[in-house]
């Protein structure tokens, strides 16, 4: 398997400041730990993409039930492609989008097609998130 590259910190600050974004987007009112039902606050995890409540530990992963679940690809780079998608009005090519992302085939045809499932489907936990940096 090819070996993925590193992110450098600068860019691993970028996607953590992209997480938080879409961690307080989800959650925007979590006082309270759903979990142990006191007042908390949440942390995240060093180098994974999950946060634990202070007091319990009860963990929640932001990107789960999301397009980027499981994906490999840095969130900047799923951004960047969600502003090539709009400003070509969804007609970026698999090929352009390859060399502006700097990924494989494989990764730039499974990112279009993931932006126009999430455009058609209004009950992705991030449409509205990510609708809007496509307007
Ligand atoms: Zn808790």
């Amino acid at each position: 398997m090819p070996c993925k590259p590193k992110l450098s910190l600068k860019e691993q600050a970028v996607e953590n400041q992209y997480l938080e974004a879409i961690f307080r987007y989800l959650y925007p009112n979590l006082k309270t730990c759903p979990k142990c039902r006191k007042k908390t606050k949440f942390h995240k995890v060093r180098k994974l993409k999950i946060y634990t409540c202070q007091r319990c530990g009860h963990s929640i992963s932001p990107l789960s039930n999301t397009i980027f679940h499981k994906s490999s690809t840095p969130l900047a780079k799923w951004l960047k492609a969600f502003d090539l998608y709009s400003k070509t009005n969804g007609k970026i090519t698999i090929h352009a989008l390859k060399k502006e992302l700097g990924v494989t085939q494989k990764t730039a045809w499974r990112v279009k097609h993931k932006i126009q499932k999430l455009l058609s489907d209004k009950d992705d936990p991030l449409y509205d998130f990510l609708k809007g940096r496509v307007i």
